[in-house]
């Protein structure tokens, strides 16, 4: 689960880690009370709106904004709710913003050096250890440090028994060309960026930039946080973080009815039961000549409510020229399931796109007929070949 940029920094300053304060809003009156509040909380002068969508570069496409007056926080961020920020992480249709987070500035000047660093923290898969992935050149795309200067982006594996240990963290604070105090604010602040990584059950926590202020000060600037799904039953808090407005409403929907589902670009919807199977029916649509519109496993239950679901979720993308129901029998009986797809089909009405449903193992035959003697647009097949060949003569 993606969460927004507010989010990701409350819980990481719930582990103790330091970051550029702010206050999440979504008007200018309220922009500019949290303006107020802010200055006297922190003492900044200046402050940065920040559009809050779930996509990184908001820098580069006009969603990160300085404001050095109450007057342009209200107009920046009069500007900024409502609008269609385009970044080239949200691709070219953009995401509308739909709040802001307005914090305090922390590029001010100062005595010493500012510096801006890349640091995350993720799952490597290959050795199955947790590692601190970090860069002393922050603030720009990482993909741009791994392409130029990969020699510049270096890891930390984290042990499984003993964690992160401190000369791992005095080892990190060095290779970013931090000595002295400020290098044991980093200490702690790598520390507690992996105590929040573990806590929130993390997949990714992401900061970049990681700041180091002209009075030397750590602190979290940017941060990007992805929370496993397999574990939110473990934190029930986090479960109204989601923000439904971020995610397409097709795989909203999938997951309101149980439901796998992935929203893919090809003309031939498909509904299977069984993840495996999934994978190697969208392989037989390519093969036929079609390019899959989705992946979508109704899982073990394939009964008229899943089947109905799942029929309008593929329905609802206008790319869909016909879809392919595969379904294989093991369970679930194969005429259960075809009175199944009947029901679906009157219930929805009016369908436009021919159904070619392939049911295969226990009573498949029934099935079948089902299928047959309902009088719907709906091609019935055993197997697989026909199947493929029904795709290929009505696409
Ligand atoms: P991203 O572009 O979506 O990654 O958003 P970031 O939160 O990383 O911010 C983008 C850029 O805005 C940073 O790299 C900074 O250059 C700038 N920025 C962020 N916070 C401040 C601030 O407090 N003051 C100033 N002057 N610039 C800031
Ligand atoms: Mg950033």
């Amino acid at each position: 689960m993606n969460i927004h940029e507010y989010q990701a920094k409350a819980i990481l300053k719930n582990n103790g880690v330091t970051i550029q304060e702010g206050i999440a809003v979504s008007s200018p009156s309220e922009a500019v009370d949290a303006a107020k509040k802010l200055q006297e909380q922190t003492g900044t002068r200046w402050w940065v709106i920040k559009a809050q969508i779930h996509a990184g570069g908001r820098g580069k496409g006009g969603g990160v904004k300085l404001a050095k007056s109450l007057e342009e926080v209200e107009t920046i961020t009069s500007q900024m709710i409502g609008m269609n920020l385009v970044t080239h992480q949200t691709g070219p249709k953009g995401k509308t913003v739909h709040k802001v987070l307005v914090a305090q500035d922390v590029y001010y000047p100062g005595s010493s050096n500012r510096l801006e660093f890349y640091m995350s923290i993720l799952l490597n898969r290959k050795t199955g250890k947790n590692i601190v992935m970090y860069s002393p050149d922050g603030g720009v795309d990482i993909e741009e440090v791994a392409a130029t200067n990969p020699e510049r982006i270096f890891r930390e594996e984290i042990g499984i028994a003993c964690g992160l240990m401190p000369f791992q963290s005095r080892r990190i604070a060095f290779n970013l060309g931090l000595s002295g105090a400020v290098a044991k604010e980093m200490v702690t602040f790598v520390e507690n960026l992996y105590k929040a990584y573990l806590a929130a059950d993390a997949t990714l926590v992401e900061v970049n930039p990681v700041l180091k202020t002209t009075d030397d000060k750590i602190l979290a600037v940017d941060a990007k946080v992805n929370l496993d799904d397999n574990a939110l039953f473990r934190h029930p808090e986090f479960v109204p973080l989601r923000d439904l407005s971020e995610e397409d409403p097709a795989e909203t929907e999938a997951t309101k009815n149980n439901l796998n589902f992935v929203k893919l670009d090809g003309n031939v919807g498909c509904m299977v039961n069984g993840a495996g199977l999934a994978m190697a029916t969208m392989d037989i649509i390519k093969l036929s000549g079609g390019e899959p519109a989705n992946f979508l496993d109704v899982g073990g239950g394939a009964n008229a409510k899943t089947v109905e679901a799942g029929l309008k979720i593929i329905l609802s993308d206008q790319n869909v020229k016909a879809i392919l129901i595969n379904i294989f029998g093991g369970i679930v009986r194969c005429d259960r399931v075809a009175n199944g797809v009947v029901e679906a089909y009157r219930n929805l009405g009016n369908i436009n796109v021919p159904i070619i449903a392939r049911l295969q193992g226990t009573n498949a035959i029934e099935g079948k007929e089902v299928i047959d003697n309902s009088g719907l647009k709906v091609y019935s097949a055993i197997s697989l070949q026909e199947a493929a060949d029904l795709v290929k003569k009505l696409v």
